[in-house]
This record gives structure tokens, sequence and C-alpha cells, in this order.
């Protein structure tokens, strides 16, 4: 199949790589030229633009940061017109940023009166899910788009669960990272209390591991450095899952929150630690770093 990668960053570059050596004719592009040339030295072509990229292509896929991106992208920004005047009708757009779902639905309803399928994927798994290709997709939209969508889909991740109408897929993922941004804390915090205590981390992470502490960040992201090999915390926070995007997710669960009356007292205390955390200067290292916050020393 002939796909447009557009977004080649922590996710997109490794997601882009699996479709290509699953033997997809990707076109892939981003405006930083890093992002471009490590792909290239894959052996993926690279486009000169997002308009030359989605040329011929059958179906779209886009990975970019925030909900601005993703809308300014397909529907234009600046008096210049979007992605959306350039892609042939019939064509499937899979869009798996996190972004607002308001922004998926317009991005969507324009798709439609053009007769473009569209649909929000926005996913869970880390760098490393990505990489190994087993990422859960969380997919808002029509179940015939779902189904046009599938095969790919598959070669990028190993859960696929459809939400509902276009939208859903975005809900899901901001309650799913609202609790990541909490647990992340909570075990930060955790680690940090026992090692005030003289604890080894590594020692007391592996017992709250198999203890009713468990969680996803003690299975494969301790947020302590050395405790898991290609964790973004023992490569000094770098690559991952950067602080700002865990913020923005905060924010668009908070959003979420007001707009339905939802009572959400520790998403919101999560927001506000990760903000002050950004603002000290960590915006750009990987979100586990907020155990910085509560280390001593
Ligand atoms: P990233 O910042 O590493 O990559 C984003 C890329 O998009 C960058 O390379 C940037 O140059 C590119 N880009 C921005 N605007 C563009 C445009 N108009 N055209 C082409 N390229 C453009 O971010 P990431 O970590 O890959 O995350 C991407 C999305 O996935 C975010 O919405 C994030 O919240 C979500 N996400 C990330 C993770 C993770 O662990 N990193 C996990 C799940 C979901």
């Amino acid at each position: 199949m002939k796909i447009a990668f557009i977004g080649l960053g922590n996710m997109g570059g490794p997601m882009a790589l699996n479709l290509h050596k699953a033997g997809h004719e990707v076109q892939a592009f981003d405006l930083s030229k890093p992002a471009c040339d490590k792909l290239a030295a894959e052996g993926v072509a690279i486009a000169a633009s997002a308009t030359a990229a989605v040329q011929g292509a059958e179906a779209i896929i886009t990975m970019l940061p925030a909900s601005h991106h993703v809308e300014a992208l397909f529907l234009g920004s600046n008096g210049q017109s979007g992605l959306l005047a350039h892609i042939a009708k019939g064509t499937l757009v899979i869009d798996s940023s996190t972004i607002a779902a308001a922004t998926s639905q317009k991005v969507a309803q324009a798709a439609q009166a053009q007769g473009v399928d569209f649909i929000d994927a926005p996913v869970s798994g880390g760098t490393g899910g990505a990489i190994a290709g087993t990422l859960t997709f969380m997919v808002g939209g029509a179940a015939a788009a779902l189904e046009r969508a599938r095969p790919l889909l598959e070669k990028m991740g190993a859960s696929i669960f459809h939400a509902g109408a276009v939208g859903a897929g975005q809900t899901a993922k901001i309650c799913n990272n609202m609790l990541l941004g909490i647990l992340m804390v909570g075990t930060s915090e955790a680690i940090a209390l026992g090692m005030a205590n003289g604890l080894d981390p590594k020692v007391l992470s592996e017992i709250m591991r198999r203890s009713s502490g468990g969680n996803w960040a003690l299975e494969k992201y301790n947020p302590f450095p050395g405790v898991h090999e290609n964790a973004p915390a023992s490569k000094g926070y770098a690559g991952g899952f950067g602080t700002d995007l865990m913020l923005k997710d905060l924010g668009l669960a908070q959003e979420n929150a007001i707009a339905t009356k939802s009572s959400t007292p520790l998403g919101g205390l999560a927001r506000a630690i990760y903000a002050a955390h950004s603002m000290a200067g960590h915006g750009g290292e990987d979100f586990s770093s907020v155990i910085k916050m509560v280390q001593k020393g």
C-alpha cells in the first residue's frame, strides 16, 4: 500500500519504519531534517513536503505533537490552504497524535465533506512499543474506516480497540494518560520515600512491582536511573514521552473534566506538578524525570 507518514518524532519515526519493513511503500515527511535523515538512513523515502508525501497515497498517517499542529496541517492556517485540499477522494486518514477530541471531530467533518475517511487512532505503549510494533490503538470513527485501517495498525500495534465515534479514541487516550501521569508521580514518591530511609531503589522497585503497588512504570518504565536499561531514566531522560507532552495531555483531561463537570482532583494536582517541573526547565525531558520533583538532593 502507498502510505504517506507525516511526523517522524520519537513515536512516528519507528511507526513509519515498521510499515516500511512490512513492505509498504512509505513516503515520509517531517519539518525536522534530523528526523527525516534518521528514517532515510533506514531506507525510507522522504518527501520534500507534506503535500508531496500525500500524492498518490491510499492512506495518510499523522503523528504530530498537539491539536494546533493537526488542525493547521489539514485545514490550513494564516490564510494558507491545508493538506485536505490536496488529498484525493477515497483516501483514508489515520491521525495517531494525542489531541482534543473536538479537533479530531472538526478535521473529520471537513474530511468527510471531501469524501475522505478520517479516524482518530491515538496510541499507548511508549517509544518501546512503537519500536517493537506492540502499541495499543484506541480508535474513534466509523467501523468501516477502522476495518480499512486495521491491516496497517496491525503492523504497528498489538491491540486495537474501537472506542466509538470520531473523537472517542482521544477521550480514551486522555483518561489513560491522566492515570499514567498520576501513577508516575505516585511511583516516584514511593521510590524517593524508600531511598530517604536507606532502601535500594532497585530492590524497593522489585518489591512494589510484585506487590499490590505494581504498575506499568514499575514493570517497564522505572523513573529511577539504572532499574530498566531501556527506560528513558537510564538514558538521561532523553527520548521517550516529553514532560511537555504529558502536560498537554493532563491539560486536555482537565478541559474535558470542566466541560463534563467531572471530578478529577488527582488529575488536576498531577497537571500542576508537571507544570512546575516543566517551568523548572525539564519540559523537554521524558516525563519520568518528574521524580526530580520529589527526590531529596
Ligand atoms: P515528538 O515531538 O518526538 O515528534 C513530533 C514530530 O512532529 C516532530 O519531529 C516534529 O518536527 C513533527 N512535526 C510537527 N509539526 C509538523 C508538521 N506540520 N509537519 C510535519 N512534521 C511536523 O513527539 P512524539 O513523542 O513522537 O509524540 C507524537 C504524538 O504522540 C503526541 O501527540 C504525543 O502526545 C503522542 N504520544 C507520544 C508517546 C511517547 O511515548 N512519546 C506515547 C503515546 C502518544
